[in-house]
């Protein structure tokens, strides 16, 4: 963030709107046009924004939602706060998304909705999935909180995520993502009512909204069709939000540019397993993250390039490894969750952001290089 935010931050404060106004409504429009999607409701981060989105499906307790556990935990939990019980499926290697194939055995009488997730910006197989949803009468919603800027092709051409290619897009603002507001998230949809439901779920379930009472020329007395929450985003976010929209599309491009080069030189470091990208699909690369072959502990190459000055992380988490997810909370296939745990043990996170130099890269490169036992010059 630079000057342009903080100059947003100011007009909004200086505005005295502050709360959900004007600018909350211009970024859902600027938003909205960036992803191709008919609507935009902002809310106050990708959490709300999942947890939302399965109420406005109808998901209710005792309900069933196939995801993966093999992600950030507010996946999971989201499901959970809607009194309903995560099944959770493997992923790909190769791309750690939710593998298709095994979505049908997941399937129960209890099953009301598939929440997929488009893991670290990588796009998964929406088109796979959404026919699998159709088939099956039941919503999909795609957690995007990564994935702002990456793309999938579909019906001919490459359209952003978020158009959506399910029936709603979640999307996350927080500064690990690529496009930030602080804290802060975004459900795309191509139905009306959707959206309804998502502004007065996210606004104590209250029928008018404080622009337009503010508007009115008439006393305006509101009622609470439904149970609600606080899930607003403010308008100081939102006006910092609209200035790192115009942003996007530069970083995304300069970390396709570094991801490339990455691609290229650790092609030649034994024990390394690059990343893949379906030819489908165009990821933001909102985290690069590299396999280490067998044998690799991940936590000693890990502090030997931190020793080094180089920090990593590890690979995504899995939720049901967690404490929080005690038997009965979950459940699983009979495929279980073997690819989604390797990829948690065996993968490492390189340092990528669009200010990183190739000198600096270079370094990460000879220093993973040397970790796994290679000479370091790659
Ligand atoms: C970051 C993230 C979230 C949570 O986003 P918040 O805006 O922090 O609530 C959810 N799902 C995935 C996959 C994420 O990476």
């Amino acid at each position: 963030m630079g000057e342009e935010e903080a100059a947003a931050a100011r007009r909004a404060i200086l505005s005295g709107w502050v709360t959900q106004g004007p600018e909350v409504a211009a970024f859902e429009r600027e938003f909205a046009a960036s992803v191709g999607a008919r609507h935009a409701c902002a809310v106050s981060s990708c959490t709300a924004a999942l947890h939302v989105a399965l109420l406005a499906v109808g998901i209710a307790p005792g309900d069933e939602v196939v995801t993966v556990s093999h992600s950030f935990i507010a996946t999971a939990n989201a499901v959970r706060y809607a009194g309903a019980h995560p099944v959770f499926i493997d992923i790909e290697p190769e791309t750690l998304n939710m593998d298709p194939r095994l979505v049908a055995a997941a399937l129960s009488s209890r099953t009301r909705a598939i929440l997929c997730v488009h893991q670290l910006g990588m796009p998964c197989d929406v088109g796979v999935l959404a026919a699998i949803a159709r088939g099956r009468g039941v919503p999909l919603i795609e957690d995007a909180a990564c994935a702002a800027g990456s793309q999938i092709r579909a019906s001919g051409g490459w359209e952003p995520i978020g158009r959506p290619h399910g029936d709603i897009a979640c999307f996350s603002f927080h500064p690990r993502k690529l496009l930030s507001t602080g804290d802060g998230g975004m459900l795309t949809t191509k139905d009306a009512e959707l959206d309804a439901r998502f502004r007065l779920l996210r606004h104590h379930g209250m029928s008018v909204p404080d622009t337009v009472r503010h508007a009115s020329t008439t006393v305006v007395t509101e009622s609470y069709p439904s149970l609600g929450f606080n899930y607003r985003m403010s308008d100081i976010q939102a006006a910092v939000g609209r200035e790192q929209l115009k942003r996007l599309p530069a970083i995304v491009a300069k970390r396709r540019e570094l991801a490339g080069r990455y691609t290229e030189a650790l092609r030649h470091v034994p024990g390394v397993t690059t990343p893949r990208e379906p030819e489908w699909a165009r990821t933001n690369w909102q985290s690069y993250v590299v396999r280490l072959r067998d044998g690799l502990d991940q936590t000693r190459v890990m502090q030997q390039m931190l020793d080094e000055g180089i920090a990593t992380r590890r690979g995504v988490m899995n939720a049901h490894r967690e404490p929080a997810y005690p038997e009965g909370t979950w459940r699983t296939t009979s495929e279980g969750l073997e690819h989604s745990e390797e990829a948690q043990d065996a993968t490492i996170v390189l340092p990528l952001y669009h200010e990183l130099t190739c000198q600096d890269q270079d370094r990460v490169i000879e220093s993973l290089s040397r970790a796994c036992g290679g000479s370091g010059i790659a």
